[in-house]
């Protein structure tokens, strides 16, 4: 392909910056929040207008929550509630879980910065204030880090601790004790656009965008109320995506222990081989024969599991279907 001159040639930004006043925007996925949803929305509201007082957020500032298909009174309460200017209201056809739900949010809402929070009042507020700051001098990402787990149970301490370890040991950098607290400028945000992956997992992806970043400490609470939106199943979903989304370092392990293993095959090949020409007294036991084809049939199960995982998301990608359809905004 032939490039002329125009193909290098840089765009001066669009608009300018408003670094110090900026129009914020507050993010909120939303599954049957109705038990915290009045809560969250005064909370938010009360910040975001110290804020404007303070001439920290401009009086355009609004929070807006995305409705991923709930089954309760959320989207009714988000319909009273988008009756005010400070509120909007975005409601997905269906549940199409919290990272598409999250970029639905993100990649349709107007503002200088986007900052996304859950809609349980875990993450603490009052660090909204300092993620602004941060933008004010100059990060174009700001990082929502907990200080600490000791409000998660045991299990879910333990898992996120090796699935992180996990993840780091495969290549795949990420904050630790960062969920999806963050701040997005919008210079971020129109990176981030151009990423069209329908495996989303928003943790691995958003430190690729690069840019100046900057990270925030915070106490996450137990959740104001309701039950807890991500069951077993869809943690681990969420889990995986991230592996497979980021690393093809399971791929390379199938490849060493193919290695391994038939290097250990040929080992004991030769190993009977060299009995039966030194007449040994060896049994023809049934040993020999069904450890290692079990051993054998296991691994290429798993091998195929592995490798099917990986299709299974070509395939997905392949289709590149829309990520989140909208219904209606308010
Ligand atoms: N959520 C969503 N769609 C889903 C599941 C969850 O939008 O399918 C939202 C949920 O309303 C909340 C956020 O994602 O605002 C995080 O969920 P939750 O607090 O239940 O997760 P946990 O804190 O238990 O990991
Ligand atoms: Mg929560």
């Amino acid at each position: 392909m032939i490039h002329d001159q125009e193909d290098f040639t840089i765009e001066p930004s669009a608009q300018p910056e408003n670094r110090s006043c900026p129009q914020v925007s507050i993010v909120v996925p939303c599954y049957n929040e109705q038990a915290v949803l009045p809560e969250t929305a005064r909370a938010l509201s009360a910040a975001l207008d110290a804020m404007v007082l303070s001439g920290k957020a401009a009086p355009t500032s609004s929070i807006c929550f995305i409705d991923d298909g709930s089954t309760d009174q959320t989207w009714a309460i988000i319909e009273d509630l988008a009756v005010s200017p400070r509120f909007h209201g975005i409601k997905l056809s269906r549940n199409h879980g919290h990272q598409r739900a999250l970029l639905a949010g993100l990649l349709s809402t107007q503002g200088d910065i986007l900052i996304s929070i859950d809609a349980d009042l875990q993450d603490d507020i009052s660090a909204i204030e300092a993620m602004v700051s941060a933008y004010s001098g100059g990060a174009e990402i700001v990082y929502g880090v907990r200080k600490s787990r000791a409000s998660d149970s045991f299990f879910k301490r333990f898992s996120a601790l090796t699935y992180y370890r996990l993840l780091a040991m495969m290549g795949v950098q990420l904050t630790s004790n960062h969920a999806d607290f963050r701040l997005l400028s919008r210079r971020a945000i129109e990176a981030l656009r151009e990423y069209r992956e329908t495996n989303l997992f928003l943790r691995g992806l958003i430190p690729l965008l690069g840019f100046n970043t900057a990270t925030v400490y915070y106490d996450r609470k137990e959740r104001f109320a309701g039950e807890s939106k991500y069951p077993l199943g869809k943690m681990l979903h969420l889990a995986i995506d991230g592996i497979t989304s980021f690393s093809t370092v399971p791929l390379q392990l199938i490849t060493v222990l193919g290695f391994t293993v038939s290097a250990a095959s040929f080992g004991i090949g030769l190993w009977a081989l060299w009995a039966r020409l030194m007449h040994y007294p060896v049994v023809p036991g049934w040993t020999s024969t069904v450890v290692p084809l079990s051993a054998l049939g296991g691994i290429q199960l798993i091998s195929l599991g592995v490798i099917g995982q990986y299709l299974a998301k070509i395939y997905i990608e392949v289709k590149s279907r829309p990520r989140f359809i909208i219904e209606k905004i308010l």
